[in-house]
Parts: C-alpha cells; structure tokens; sequence
C-alpha cells in the first residue's frame, strides 16, 4: 500500500533566482496529489493515524511565502499545511539561512566567496583547492565549498553578517520575507499548524545543556505568549539532530520532528526522526 508522505518546502514563488518552486508548480502538485492522498497537517498525522495515505504540506523558515502564495491555494483544495518557524524572526533578527540565501542569489557564489574571504581570518578563507561537493550533492564546486565554511568554521556567522550588512538592509529585507504576526493569526484561524523550527536556527547538534534546551523552549514560550498555541511538532534546523536533542525535544512535551531524511512516513525510525520528502524530488511537472 501507498504511505503517507511529509513534503518539505522552503520559498515558492515566482520570477525568483532563490532556489524555489513557483506557484504554478505547487498548484500542480497539489492538484495531482489531491487525487491519492487527505491533507492533514502534522500533528493531525501523528495523533489520528489512519490507513488513508496522508499527505503533509511543510514549510521551514516561517516565510511570506506562505502566506502570500501558499495560503490561497491550499485553501482552494481544502488542504493544511504546517508551518515551521524561527520564533527570533518575531524578535526581528533575521536567520542566516536567508541572509546566505540572499547573497548567493544576488552575488553568485564566486562573489560572495571573494566577500567572505575578505571579512576572515587567512586560515578560514576559502580557497579553490577545496572540494566539499561530497557534502552538497545539489551544488557546485564554489556553492559547496562556500557552504562548508558558513556551515563548520568558526566566526563564519559574524562574517556572515558582515557581508550581508554591506549589501542588505536587515530591517527592510525582514519584513519582506518572513511572516508576521498578524499573518501567522490569520494562518492559524485557517486551520494552519504553527511548529517549531528552534529559536535561532542552529545546528541543534553541535549543541548541550541549557543551550539546547533554550532552542527548544524559548520557541514553545514565544508562540504561546504571541499567539496562545501549544506547539506540539518541530522540524530540525538543517535537518539536523542526534539522541540528546530528540531525547530533549521529547521532554519538552512535543510529539513529532521532522528531518531531512529522504523517505516516506513509513521509512521513518520514529516519530522524533520522520523522514520527508522534498518538493523538488516530487515527479510532478510542470508548467513552469
Ligand atoms: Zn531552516
């Protein structure tokens, strides 16, 4: 029998270099989905299992996008989606995930090197002798070495932002990218799940203690203040996670995490390790 399937989205979007998918093509996979499977979002799944395939619409990093793009149509097939926030976002800090996004969309990757390697010190610059494309199978050569720095060297996110300060205004770029409030209001009298996609998007392994526990309590405390909700399910920043932060996330009182494990439900170890699936690998075509 057919499984039950959890879709990982990021931007979707129009006339954008970012990598995303446009709203025709979402419109289209959710018009061919809607004939095999119900649309549930993700603590539904987890709570009232059935044996219907269930079909779960995720988005990570709390973007405009979905309200702007997403909400119309998932309201047109009657559908819900879960969406997956950075509750420092709400506190006006945006994500390095959107700053790297942005300047590698505006600069190409060989740019933002250069940029890069003039805001660190010589033994973290980046040079053309390295090749991470092990680590980034979808990149190239420059994308993935560039990525391999932002993500494992120290100080990479102080120059990060220093980078990103000289070509963006964080204010203005904030209010343009990501949900706000009262969008994320109107999105819950929708029906739509708010989840938890950890304070500040970090690499939730690299992380212990009180400094685990605080990225996976403050968004908990945040959304009930902001919003009145229990979160119940989180997506891991990066996909990224070992035992103790499941073990933490567990004794947090949520039910479900998702990562970026390819597979369906199913496939799945647990429901603290749900795989997903991303929109890009869904044979859907096209139009655009
Ligand atoms: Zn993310």
């Amino acid at each position: 029998m057919m499984g039950s399937i959890i879709l990982t989205y990021h931007y979707v979007r129009d006339n954008s270099n970012m990598k995303c998918i446009t709203v025709n093509k979402f419109h289209n996979q959710i018009e061919m989905l809607s004939k095999q499977y119900k649309f549930v979002t993700l603590s539904e799944l987890i709570k009232n299992p059935t044996n219907r395939p269930c079909c779960v619409f995720s988005f990570d990093d709390g973007l405009i996008d979905g309200f702007n793009n997403v909400l119309p149509i998932l309201h047109k097939f009657g559908a819900k989606g879960t969406f997956f926030i950075s509750t420092s976002v709400l506190l006006g800090k945006m994500l390095a995930a959107q700053k790297r996004h942005m300047l590698l969309s505006k600069l190409g990757p060989i740019k933002f090197t250069e940029e890069f390697n003039k805001k660190v010190s010589n033994k973290n610059k980046i040079t053309s002798s390295e090749n991470y494309q092990d680590y980034y199978h979808r990149d190239d050569v420059a994308t993935a070495n560039l990525k391999y720095h932002l993500d494992y060297c120290v100080g990479s996110e102080e120059a990060l932002q220093k980078v990103f300060s000289k070509f963006f205004n964080e204010k203005k770029e904030l209010q343009s990218l990501y949900l706000s409030e009262n969008q994320i209001k109107i999105m819950l009298s929708k029906g739509m799940e708010i989840g938890s996609h950890g304070h500040t998007h970090q690499h939730l392994s690299r992380l212990s203690g009180s400094k685990l526990i605080s990225e996976i309590t403050k968004p908990q405390k945040i959304l009930k203040d902001h919003f009145s909700i229990d979160i119940k399910t989180m997506s891991y920043p990066f996909g990224d996670y070992n035992s103790e932060v499941m073990a933490c996330v567990k004794q947090c009182g949520l039910i479900a995490a998702v990562t970026v494990i390819p597979g369906n439900v199913q496939d799945s170890k647990s429901y603290f390790e749900l795989c997903r699936v991303d929109c890009a690998d869904l044979g859907v075509d096209n139009g655009g």
